[in-house]
C-alpha cells in the first residue's frame, strides 16, 4: 500500500512509524523545512502511554522528559495564589507524568521514522484526484493509495478534498502563544501562571536545558486573520503592555525566541473523517484545543488505531470506518473543554480570577477532587486494541 502522510508534526510520523511496520510504503510531506521545534510542554497521558510504550520510544521520551512539580496560579507580585502538586492525581493532573516539550516529542518521531519513511520537507500537497492522484507544490504528480490530512487545525488536506476551514474549525475567541526564553532561575520546577484582568493569561513552566518556556494568551471578539510575524509579536506587546508579574521579561525575550509560535484557539469538529481515499488525523480531524490537553495524547492513539485498522482491513474504506468506530467515543471525551472553558481560562475581571484560584485551591479537595479527577480519565476512554498485524511486524524487527 503506498500511503501519503501530509504533516510531519506528532501525528504524521506516528502514523508513519506504524504503517512502515505493516509492510506499507510512506512518504511523509511537510511544508515547513525540517521538523518544526517548539511548542509548550505537551502531555501524554493514558492510552498514550501505551502508544509510545508499544514503539518502544519511551525511553528516549524519558531522557526529554520535563521535570515538573506542579502548577501555580499567581498573582501580580508573583505570590502563590494556588497550587496544584503533579502528583495530586497520581501523575494524571493537569501536570501529566508525562511531560515533554512538543518539539521535543516532533523530533524524537522524525528520528524514530528517518530511516524508513520518505520525508519530503518543504512541500506540500496543491491537488488531489478521486483516484488519488496527488500535485506536489514542487511540481510533482504521484499515485497513492491513501492520503493522509495530519496538517493541523488549518490541514491544506481537508481543505483540498473536505471542503473550507469555516466548516470545521470553530475559534474560541482567544489567542495563545508559545515561545523559548531564558530560564528566570527561581521557578524550582514549577509551572507559573498569572492571569490579568481583560481576559490575559501568562505563563512559564520550566525546561531542560537552562530555558524555560513561555506563553502569552489572550480573549478577544475580534478575528485578525493573517498575520505575519512581526505583527503578532507587536500585537502581544500591544495586548500585555502594562502587564506585571514577568511579563515585561517575557516580552523582551519574545522577539528573539527561535520558536515563536501563535495561533488561534480553534475547536476542530469533522463529522465523517474519511472521503474516498482520504482521512483525517489528529489535529486535522478532532481538536479540542490546548486547553482540553488532549491533542497530542488523541494524536498518537489516532495512529495506532489507523495503522492497526488499515493492516487488518480488505480495503482502505472498511478500515477508515473502523478507525471512526473505534475512536468515537474517545475523541468526543478528549475534545471536550474543561469546565467554564476560555471564560474560566482567562477570565476578564478580577473576581472571576478570585475565583479561579479558589478553585484550584479546592480541586485536591473532596468534591471538587472527584470532579476533577473526572475530567483526566477520559485519556482512558479507550482500550487499545493488540493489532496482530503491527505486533507480528514489529517483533520481526
Ligand atoms: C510549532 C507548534 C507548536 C505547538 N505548540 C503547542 C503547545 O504548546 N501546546 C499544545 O497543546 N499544542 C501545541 N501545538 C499543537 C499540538 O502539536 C497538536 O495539538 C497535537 O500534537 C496534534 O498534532 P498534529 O500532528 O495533529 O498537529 P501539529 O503538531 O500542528 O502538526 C501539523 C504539521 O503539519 C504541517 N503542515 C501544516 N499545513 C501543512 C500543509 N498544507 N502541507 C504540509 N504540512 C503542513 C505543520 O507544519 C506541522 O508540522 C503546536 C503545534 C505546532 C506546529
Amino acid at each position: 500500500m503506498r500511503v501519503l502522510i501530509s504533516g510531519g508534526g506528532i501525528a504524521g510520523p506516528a502514523l508513519a512509524f506504524w504503517l512502515h511496520r505493516a509492510g506499507a510504503e510512506v512518504t511523509i510531506v511537510e511544508r515547513a523545512p525540517e521538523p518544526r521545534p517548539g511548542g509548550h510542554a505537551v502531555d501524554v497521558r493514558g492510552a498514550a502511554r501505551g502508544v509510545v510504550e508499544r514503539m518502544g520510544i519511551r525511553d528516549a521520551i524519558r531522557t526529554h522528559q520535563v521535570d515538573e512539580r506542579g502548577w501555580a496560579m499567581v498573582d501580580a507580585r508573583g505570590k502563590r495564589l494556588g497550587a496544584m502538586p503533579a502528583d495530586l492525581f497520581g501523575g494524571e493532573g493537569i501536570v501529566a507524568e508525562i511531560e515533554i516539550a512538543r518539539g521535543d516529542l516532533a523530533r524524537i518521531l522524525y528520528e524514530a521514522t528517518a530511516a524508513d519513511v520518505d520525508w519530503r520537507f518543504g512541500d506540500q500537497v496543491t491537488d488531489l484526484t478521486p483516484e488519488g492522484d496527488v500535485f506536489f507544490a514542487g511540481g510533482r504528480r504521484e499515485r497513492y493509495d491513501v492520503v493522509v490530512g495530519a496538517d493541523g487545525v488549518r490541514s491544506g488536506v481537508r481543505k483540498l478534498a473536505f471542503g473550507p476551514h469555516r466548516e470545521f474549525v470553530q475559534p474560541l475567541g482567544a489567542y495563545g502563544s508559545y515561545f523559548t526564553v531564558p530560564d528566570p532561575g527561581d521557578l524550582d520546577n514549577w509551572f507559573e501562571m498569572y492571569n490579568a484582568p481583560g481576559g490575559r493569561v501568562a505563563g512559564i513552566r520550566p525546561e531542560r536545558g537552562g530555558t524555560a518556556k513561555a506563553s502569552l494568551s489572550f480573549r478577544t471578539k475580534e478575528q485578525y486573520g493573517r498575520l505575519d510575524r512581526a505583527q503578532q509579536i507587536a500585537l502581544l506587546s500591544a495586548k500585555f503592555d502594562k502587564v506585571g508579574w514577568r511579563v515585561p521579561d517575557l516580552l523582551r525575550a519574545m522577539p528573539d525566541a527561535p520558536d515563536f509560535y501563535f495561533d488561534e484557539v480553534s475547536k476542530v469538529t469533522v463529522e465523517r473523517w474519511a472521503r474516498g481515499r482520504v482521512v483525517l488525523l489528529g489535529d486535522a480531524g478532532y481538536c479540542g484545543t490546548p486547553l482540553a490537553g488532549m491533542g497530542t495524547s488523541m494524536s498518537l492513539v489516532g495512529a495506532y488505531v489507523l495503522a492497526g485498522e488499515l493492516a487488518a482491513a480488505k480495503t482502505p474504506e472498511e478500515g477508515f470506518a473502523a478507525y471512526q468506530r473505534e475512536m468515537a467515543d474517545y475523541v468526543a471525551e478528549g475534545t471536550q473543554l474543561p469546565p467554564g472553558g476560555v471564560e474560566m481560562f482567562a477570565p476578564n475581571g478580577r473576581f472571576m480570577i478570585r475565583l479561579r484560584a479558589l478553585s484550584m485551591r479546592m480541586m485536591g479537595v473532596w468534591p471538587m477532587k472527584g470532579m476533577v479527577e473526572k475530567q483526566f480519565t477520559k485519556a482512558e476512554a479507550i482500550t487499545l486494541k493488540d493489532y496482530g498485524q503491527l505486533r507480528t511486524q514489529m517483533s520481526n524487527g
